[in-house]
């Protein structure tokens, strides 16, 4: 059976990654989008981190390092999670979760490497698909542009208190409120009518 595509709403992968807990704040959450190895393939290839050979190669991997593969992902996942949700609220990441991105930053520049292209130089993998950890690397490397960028991201979550997703508001006034405003702003909106006209 088909799973249904991921809802990509959040602006910035790394954000659509830590929105993979679903439901991370809701009494009867957490549910889990990624329970396998398949599923972080299926997220990295919809948001256009890994072309299908590239995936279909991972996917390949015996399932020991599929497994590490995915926990590592995991691990990172919350790791960016305590980072976002404190950045929302203005704060510092912990001591500790700073040096796990540090690790992090040093795992991804220890397998990229200058090359020229199309007249000036990028920063490319090497070997990505030689190990079942590069789609974790792939996310850290896209967090850590977020999150080190020239201009601080402006980070929102949800404002809806039984979704509280990540997104960026990339909005030109800065009003975004909503991950979705089909869902979430709707459902706010239905809410205040009827409160409205209620009596
Ligand atoms: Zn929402």
């Amino acid at each position: 059976m088909n799973k249904p595509p991921f809802k990509l709403n959040a602006e910035h992968v790394a954000l659509d990654f830590v929105n993979t807990l679903d439901d991370r704040y809701t009494p009867g959450g957490p549910r889990e989008l990624l329970p396998s190895y398949a599923d972080l393939l299926r997220f990295c290839r919809q948001a256009g981190l890994l072309a299908h050979a590239e995936s279909a190669r991972l996917g390949a991997f015996p399932h020991a390092s599929q497994e590490k593969g995915l926990r590592s992902a995991i691990e990172l996942r919350e790791l960016l999670a305590r980072v976002f949700y404190r950045w929302v609220e203005g704060r510092s990441p912990s001591a500790e979760d700073r040096t796990a991105l540090e690790r992090w930053a040093a795992a991804c520049a220890a397998r990229r490497e200058l090359r020229w292209k199309d007249g000036h130089l990028a920063w490319t993998w090497r070997a990505l698909t030689g190990e079942a950890e590069a789609p974790a690397l792939l996310l850290a490397q896209r967090a850590l542009d977020l999150l080190i960028g020239d201009e601080p991201p402006r980070l929102h979550v949800c404002a809806s208190d039984t979704c509280r997703w990540l997104f960026l508001d990339t909005s030109k006034n800065r009003t975004r409120r909503w991950c979705d405003m089909k869902t979430c702003g709707n459902r706010a909106k239905a809410r205040r009518y009827s409160a409205a006209h209620q009596n």
